[in-house]
């Protein structure tokens, strides 16, 4: 194995045979952690860098180990109840470890570069046969560029396709150096109005248009990703100025639309995290049409993932 630092991140899943980040088979390692706090996000568990602890209450069998081992109080029994308060757990894992239901769990895990790299070369074989390679996930994986940037020098070396799908929202200067070393980039345009995107998403547009323009500029080859979002961003007036935004970055030539899906929602009670848009109804077959048709004006290839 080429010689690289020995770095750790903070990573919370690593998915081999993937076929949907990127050309060819793929593994897609999500990095933990992201700036932005989008409200319809499907992903709750890789918002925060933290270790979480996660419950899967439907298994719970009332045992009550957790009450026993746990020495902060932070699990107790209230009536029938096993009630754990999140916000005193140390995230010890003991009451994990006794949980023989697997009712409780920890999402998050720090690993090396180069455990990420073991899991990476397991699957060479099938990005040779297939034109696949390695995609870097989240979260925002642009956060750990450190990091991230060790492993993609790696893939490198080995000839591995790389490919980031990112919120656009770091540096120029991470952007530029990541690039060097990425092949391609599966980029989030979200809103394009900046106060909205900042209501939606918790920051503004301008850094992450900037850093679009940056990497065409810089030749790179380029996917950009729209979560459609019921009542956000799917009417035909956003999605046309986001096809013109497109078109006016010069060289971008694929949209994927990806519509909004509710499997996220049964994380957010898992992880106790409070999800606002729990009453959203799915974009109609019909709506994903209408905007694909919209968005082949601006790009040559258009598609709904
Ligand atoms: S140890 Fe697991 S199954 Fe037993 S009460 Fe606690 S959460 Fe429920
Ligand atoms: S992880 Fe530790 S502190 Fe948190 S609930 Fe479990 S036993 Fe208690």
């Amino acid at each position: 194995m080429t010689q690289i630092p020995k770095l750790y991140g903070k990573v919370f899943n690593i998915q081999h045979f993937s076929i949907h980040d990127g050309p060819g088979i793929r593994t897609t390692v999500f990095l933990k952690g992201c700036p932005l706090h989008c409200k319809w996000c499907h992903n709750p568990e890789s918002i925060s860098q933290k270790k979480e602890i996660i419950l899967y209450e439907e298994r719970c069998i009332r045992c009550g180990a957790c009450v026993e081992v746990c020495t902060t109080g932070a699990v107790h029994r209230d009536g029938d109840l096993i009630v754990t308060k999140r916000e005193i757990c140390t995230a010890c894992a003991k009451c994990v470890e006794v949980c023989y239901a697997e009712a409780r769990n920890f999402v998050g895990k720090e690993l090396s570069t180069e455990d990420v790299i073991n899991e990476i070369v397991k699957d060479l074989v099938f990005y040779d046969q297939s034109g696949g390679g390695v995609t870097f996930s989240g979260g925002e994986p642009l956060l750990q560029y450190d990091f991230l940037t060790s492993i993609l020098k790696f893939c490198k070396n080995q000839n591995i396709h790389t490919a980031i799908d990112t919120c656009g929202f770091a540096s120029p200067e991470i952007i530029d150096m990541i690039s060097q070393y990425t092949d391609l980039f599966l980029y989030d345009i979200k809103i394009p109005d900046t106060r909205k995107h900042e209501e939606f998403t918790g920051v503004p547009n301008k850094l992450i248009h900037h850093n679009l323009q940056r990497l065409v500029k810089l030749g790179k080859e380029i996917i950009v990703r729209i979560p459609l979002i019921p009542e956000v961003n799917d009417d035909v007036k956003t999605i046309k100025e986001i096809g013109r935004l497109v078109e006016s970055m010069g060289n971008i030539k694929e949209i994927h639309i990806l519509p909004y899906h509710s499997t996220g929602k049964v994380k957010y009670a898992r992880l106790g995290i409070d999800y606002s848009l729990k009453d959203l109804e799915l974009v109609s077959q019909e709506k994903l049409e209408i905007c694909k048709k919209e968005l082949s004006n601006f790009v040559p290839r258009v598609e709904i993932e």
